[in-house]
């Protein structure tokens, strides 16, 4: 772990059926007692909190049981990848505190020897080249309850599949002419395993490989091999590849290379947002969202941007753990998460965004009192600042209301309230425009006696509000996130639906927070809780010292007052 809060070290997830099988194993003394995993991502695309679950599993395991883990980027589809997905994923990969030591490795590193196990295969009676095109190909594949019938190609010698092979590599074919198929089972029902495709030819730049080659090998031939290679020992996945794992059984045993164990777990779905890779680069591309760090995605980027913790992803991905069942998470365990750990660690500051104006008749015109503010109930160690309390105030609108009913304990006219860390507050007025009828102003007394927030005759108020001094608040620009779609679904539609008609129209809003002076000396990156209103963090791209943006990362749980 690389980061600040190192603290869940020993609190490693409660077992699950992987740990369960990674401790038989063990016991058993298979692979020599050792853990190797992987976290295998393709780099078209980024990063989003359903890798993360992915990461912090493989990664997790290989931490509790002393082995390693590597970070592979599975780069066998140059026509969708590029260097700048690769660099993000790494810049992610890292942030959420995982260190992957030596072992960063790229499945086109590979392409030789695996060129060579394709060989092999065909030497070996097992793989074929076939000319059939995609039409006839899903013809001949057949469905699930008959069986398919043997392409041509199944027939043709050794010698003519390796000069037709060796000739595909020289680029003499054009793209969909020939591929490289395993002979497994045309009748098998799973389809997977009728003669799948593992080599096609593909006249595309690799970024890594340059041109090099003209063929690649697909996904569940690279797959298997790259694990092989590597001397992974259990190769976890998400459930869709379960149907793949015959395959990647089948292709390790006939080339009689080491096999490790396909393990196959429940994807992450959260609530009110979307994950698949194609539907974030169609919101990105479209401009729905800003760019892959929009704070209102679900890419780790985002989250990050946003304002979320690395321990706080990694505390949510320990508490889904890992089952067999798809399901959906709550989004709002993901907030919880993130609440829980800047409960603990921001310190607090008073702001106001929407301001409704309050003087107090009783106090003089220009005495100024410096009054002492707690920066973190929970951490006696952050201390204390002070706060300056002054005759004209801002209240939050919300904080008053003209007919309260029952049980609003806030402001109302003859009622009086707690100022955070000042006085109690008696409502005499409210003033009006004449001509709108809205409230412009709340005339007000104080009384002396209860300075820090005590009457010395015991009686009580029922409510504590917020509250920034007039002539001394400072302005900032601020952001409220609300969920990206309305729908706790988007991607459970109906046939021909648009899965973007569920987009939130809300899901920011851009205001302006009037701040306690403290604020103003928030620099970049820095995390706080506005009292009563939630955690904000000063954006790292467009805060500068001394003027900050914030974005609100996650409101307080229960009701705010806007
Ligand atoms: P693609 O459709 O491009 O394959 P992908 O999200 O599966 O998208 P990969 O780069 O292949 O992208 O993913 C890397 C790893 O992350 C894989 O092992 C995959 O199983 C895992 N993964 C992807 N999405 C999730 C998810 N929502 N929850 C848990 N693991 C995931
Ligand atoms: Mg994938």
């Amino acid at each position: 772990m690389n980061d600040e809060n190192t603290s869940e070290k020993n609190d490693e997830p409660a077992s699950d059926f992987i740990r369960a099988i990674i401790e038989r194993d063990r016991a058993a003394g298979k692979h020599g007692g050792t853990v190797a995993t992987r976290f295998p991502p393709e780099p078209n695309g980024y990063l989003h909190i359903g890798h993360a679950k992915s990461i912090c599993l493989n990664f997790g395991l290989a931490r509790q049981y002393g082995g390693r883990c590597h970070l592979r980027f599975d780069d066998t589809n140059p026509s969708k990848e590029s260097v700048e997905y690769a660099d993000a994923i790494i810049r992610d990969v890292q942030w959420l505190g995982w260190d992957w030591g030596e072992h960063l490795y790229y499945a086109s590193d590979y392409f030789d020897r695996m060129y060579e196990c394709a060989t092999e295969l065909i030497r070996r009676g097992k793989a074929y080249v076939c000319e059939l095109n995609t039409e006839a190909f899903k013809e001949y594949r057949g469905v699930p309850t008959r069986p398919g019938r043997e392409s041509p190609g199944r027939q043709r010698s050794e010698v003519d599949n390796l000069d037709l092979f060796q000739r595909m590599r020289a680029g003499e074919f054009e793209e969909g002419r020939y591929v490289l198929r395993a002979r497994i089972d045309m009748a098998s029902p799973n389809l997977h395993m009728r003669d799948p495709v593992i080599y096609r030819i593909k006249k595309a730049a690799h970024h890594r490989t340059g041109t090099r080659w003209t063929l690649y090998p697909m996904y569940d031939f690279a797959h298997c091999l790259s694990d092989s290679f590597e001397g992974i020992t259990h190769s976890v996945c998400t459930l869709e590849f379960e149907v793949h794992r015959p395959l990647y059984d089948w292709i390790l045993d006939a080339l009689e290379l080491h096999r490790p164990q396909q393990i196959e777990f429940a994807r992450l779905n959260l609530t009110y947002t979307v994950m698949s890779k194609r539907k974030l680069l169609e919101l990105v591309e479209s401009g729905v969202a800003d760019g892959w760090d929009d704070p209102r995605l679900p890419t780790l980027c985002g989250l990050r941007r946003r304002g979320y913790t690395p321990a706080s992803i990694r505390d949510f991905c320990r508490r889904i753990g890992v089952t067999k069942f798809d399901g959906y998470t709550d989004v709002a365990l993901l907030e919880h998460c993130v609440r829980e750990e800047l409960n603990r660690t921001a310190p607090r500051a008073m702001a106001v965004l929407d301001p409704l104006k309050v003087v107090i008749e009783n106090w003089p015109e220009d005495r100024v009192e410096e009054l002492e503010a707690v920066n973190n109930p929970e951490d006696a160690a952050a201390g204390t600042r002070t706060v300056p309390f002054a005759r004209e105030l801002y209240i939050e609108r919300g904080d008053f209301m003209e007919n309260p009913p029952k049980k609003f304990f806030r402001l109302a006219p003859g009622r009086e309230v707690r100022l955070r860390y000042g006085y109690f507050i008696r409502c005499r007025e409210a003033i009006k425009d004449p001509e709108t009828g809205r409230i412009v102003e709340l005339r007000c007394t104080y009384d002396p006696e209860t300075r820090g927030g005590h009457a010395p005759d015991g009686r009580k108020v029922r409510g504590t509000i917020h509250w920034v001094s007039a002539s001394h608040a400072h302005r900032a620009r601020v952001r409220l996130y609300d969920r990206l779609f309305t729908a706790e679904r988007p991607d459970d539609i109906a046939e021909g639906e648009d899965w973007k008609h569920s987009l939130n129209p809300d899901s920011r809003t851009e205001t302006e927070v009037l701040m306690e002076p403290s604020l103003a000396r928030a620099l970049p990156g820095d995390r706080f809780q506005f009292e009563r209103l939630g955690y904000f963090f000063a954006d790292p791209v467009e805060s500068k010292p001394g003027a900050p943006v914030f974005n609100r990362i996650v409101s307080l749980k229960g009701k705010a007052p806007s």
